[in-house]
């Protein structure tokens, strides 16, 4: 396994949509591995293919669980919250964003089978954001108040 670099927002292919997995191979599964690794490492809780520089339909959440998703479709989507984001791909920055509550999401494993996930709450807001990434679209396209956290951590540093 091996860390990979992230792509930031400056980057144009982030805007680029994504092409579907045909088969799950080793070479997929490594690049699965190297994303997971990637999140946690950058202490994320999902991760897209395109924000380690692969336009591919995958994607890796983790809220409590962890989600691999391929070639990952939305089916069903109730309620809305609004919660702050933040981005791997958009350092520095968190915004409001309305999402669903609850979705329901088919997407294929790693072994090449078909799964159908139902989750709510904060695993609902990853989902959408790291299925969003897919299409080239970024939850600052969407958000209506973005906010710089960069002063977040001055007085930690001061202390
Ligand atoms: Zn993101």
């Amino acid at each position: 396994m091996a860390l990979r670099n992230i792509v930031t927002d400056e980057d144009p292919s982030l805007k680029k949509k994504s092409r579907p997995v045909t088969e799950v191979t080793d070479r997929i599964r490594i690049l699965v591995e190297d994303m997971i690794e990637t999140m946690r490492a950058a202490d994320g809780v999902g991760i897209a293919a395109p924000q380690v520089g692969v336009l591919r339909r995958i994607a890796v959440v983790e809220v409590e669980d962890l989600y691999v998703l391929i070639n990952p479709v939305i089916t069903e989507r109730e309620g809305d919250q609004f919660n702050e984001e933040a981005c791997l791909s958009v350092p520095g920055r968190a915004g409001k964003v309305h999402r669903p509550t609850r979705v329901v999401c088919e997407a294929m494993d790693l072994d090449g089978n078909m799964q159908r996930y139902e989750v709510e709450g904060l695993t609902a807001v990853c989902f959408c954001h790291e299925i969003d990434h897919l299409d080239g679209i970024l939850y600052t396209d969407k958000a209506e108040e973005i906010r710089s956290t960069e002063g977040d951590y001055e007085e930690e540093d001061e202390e």
